[in-house]
């Protein structure tokens, strides 16, 4: 079933959790295994992220180096076929233009029509550890926007049918000159073809509404799920505001920060804070609610008690 359909007929707000590929040497039994207490929440699909190979450059004992494409993780398609041949949900493969021609794009995109997937998230993808600005393959993909409309293209030629979700940012993508310039194009995704939108991860939920409000005010109209992590570590008050460009209130550093020397009530309070932000979001007539897990289940799953 299409995610839009879901949205469509869903009588209330539901969980949707995404999941990081494992890391190549998992078995099959170790995925299910990280899968499964996420299941007892029965939620309608799960998000599969996509990550683009890694560049090596090895001496070849001549003095130089070569270049070598290095893949660290599962592909997402793997690990798709996996968890919808065990479970009873749907799945989503994050697609990503970066490092991907066009004619790669529609091959992966004839894999995902063979396997019945229906579901996809478009994204444009990052750029590699060491490059400054985002450079596409050559005749590969700028922006989200030309993958959607590249998709649209696609069940066109080949009698297909995708149900589309693409990436926003109530913080403002990092690369955008401000605020209203990056919705504009989060619009530029939505008229292209896009179907809902989910956004990325915030620690602050007023932020998330005048960003959903800033959304309807300018058109785009289709369904918008918050993002959700949970911070676990006392580090992560550091990390994720580098790696997310985003920021974490001061009320929730400060209590991270006296705690910085115990592990566990550091975990207790990130847990706390998403826990009452995902209570407030579904007070505040959300679709759903995405949950970024990044490899831990517990915080996440004592979150879907408490609220779902
Ligand atoms: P775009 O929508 O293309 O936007 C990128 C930048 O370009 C923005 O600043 C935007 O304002 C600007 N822009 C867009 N169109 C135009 C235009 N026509 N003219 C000028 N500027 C324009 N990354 C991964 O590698 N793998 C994943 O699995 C993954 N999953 C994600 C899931 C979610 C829900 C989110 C929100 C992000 C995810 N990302 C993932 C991260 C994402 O790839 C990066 O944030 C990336 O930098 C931007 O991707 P995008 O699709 O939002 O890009």
């Amino acid at each position: 079933m299409k995610i839009s359909e879901i949205l469509a007929h869903s009588q209330r707000p539901f969980p949707s959790i995404e999941i990081v590929p494992p890391l190549k040497g998992i078995s099959k039994d170790e995925l299910l295994a990280s899968v499964a207490p996420f299941m007892d929440f029965h939620p309608p699909y799960i998000n599969v992220t996509c990550h683009r190979d890694e560049i090596e450059y090895r001496p070849s004992g001549d003095g130089r180096y070569t270049r070598h494409a290095v893949r660290r993780r599962i592909s997402e398609t793997a690990v798709c076929a996996v968890i919808q041949s065990h479970f009873d949900t749907e799945v989503v493969p994050h697609l990503i233009g970066a490092g991907m021609t066009r004619e790669q794009m529609e091959c992966q995109l004839q894999d995902l029509k063979f396997m019945g997937i229906e579901n996809v998230l478009a994204l444009r993808g990052d750029c590699l550890a060491g490059e400054k600005r985002f450079t596409p393959e050559p005749g590969g993909y700028r922006y989200a926007s030309e993958l959607v409309e590249d998709i649209r293209r696609f069940e066109q030629s080949q009698n297909a049918s995708f149900c589309i979700g693409v990436g926003a940012y109530p913080e403002k993508h990092f690369e955008a000159p401000n605020p209203e310039m990056d919705i504009e194009n989060l619009k530029r995704k939505v008229d292209a073809g896009a179907d809902y939108i989910i956004t990325q991860m915030f620690f602050d939920n007023a932020v998330f509404y005048a960003f959903r409000d800033k959304c309807r005010a300018a058109g785009i109209a289709v369904p918008i799920i918050p993002g959700l992590k949970p911070l676990s570590t006392a580090r992560q008050v550091q990390t994720l505001p580098e790696a997310f460009s985003l920021d974490i209130p001061l009320e929730l550093a400060s209590e991270i920060r006296r705690h910085a020397e115990d592990k566990a009530a550091c975990y207790e309070i990130g847990t706390r804070w998403c826990a009452a932000q995902c209570a407030d979001l579904l007070a505040h007539d959300v679709p759903a609610v995405h949950f970024y897990t990044m490899g831990r289940a517990d915080n996440v799953v004592t979150i879907l008690r408490e609220c779902f």
